[in-house]
């Protein structure tokens, strides 16, 4: 990803639309950045714990670099628009949370509504455009603290993610991360082929 693009640009190209979720997960970035004074993630400095998988999460992969596929993006799924992210150099976290109901504005409704309608006639598209820019400029420039609660959290941050080896499953004959694999009497099988025996595969 191209080093001096704004952390807006990154988080758009990354998650491929504007929305008002991947807006609020910018400035969710941008913000415990600057608290915890960091940069951005290069070699798992930092961990991001989320707490929804929507859109939001997609800013902070793009923005902090806190990835999935790096192994410092940490999901847990209670479906709240929770993040908390830590230093492990500061020795630092911070939990910030999205304040209920606190985005009531009349515009997201009819930007959702505009949007689960799906096949939209061409004033519908432009209204919804519109929309765009006035949810924009509200997630963009308000403040903070209007939108957003935080508090720095003391958490024990996981150790660095793991290298592990392959081994080979008896059954499909595909390579597996060793600790996923289980010892049957056969040999090392698969969670994949283990499961498919459970429900009456050939294992
Ligand atoms: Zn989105
Ligand atoms: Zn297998």
């Amino acid at each position: 990803m191209c080093r001096n693009m704004s952390p807006l640009e990154k988080a758009v190209q990354f998650h491929g639309h504007i929305c008002p979720g991947l807006l609020k997960g910018v400035r969710v970035a941008e913000f415990a950045q600057q608290f915890l004074e960091v940069e951005p993630d290069y070699d798992e400095e930092l961990v991001a714990i989320v707490e929804h998988d929507s859109c939001g999460v997609d800013a902070i992969q793009a923005v902090l670099g806190c990835t999935f596929g790096k192994g410092n993006l940490i999901f847990k799924d209670y479906g709240k628009q929770v993040y908390t992210i830590a230093s492990r150099e500061k020795n630092r976290a911070i939990r910030v949370y999205e304040k209920y109901g606190v985005l009531k504005d009349p515009a997201f409704d009819r930007f959702r509504e505009l949007n689960r309608q799906g096949v939209l006639t061409a004033d519908e598209e432009a209204e919804r455009e519109n929309l765009r820019g006035v949810l924009f400029e509200i997630i963009m420039t308000r403040p903070f603290e209007d939108m957003f609660d935080y508090r720095e959290v003391s958490v024990d941050i996981p150790s660095r993610a793991r290298i592990y080896p392959t081994v080979q499953c008896v059954v499909c004959e595909e390579g597996v991360m060793e600790p996923r694999a289980v010892e049957t009497d056969q040999g090392l099988v698969c969670p994949d082929c283990l499961n498919a025996n459970g429900g009456g595969g050939n294992v």
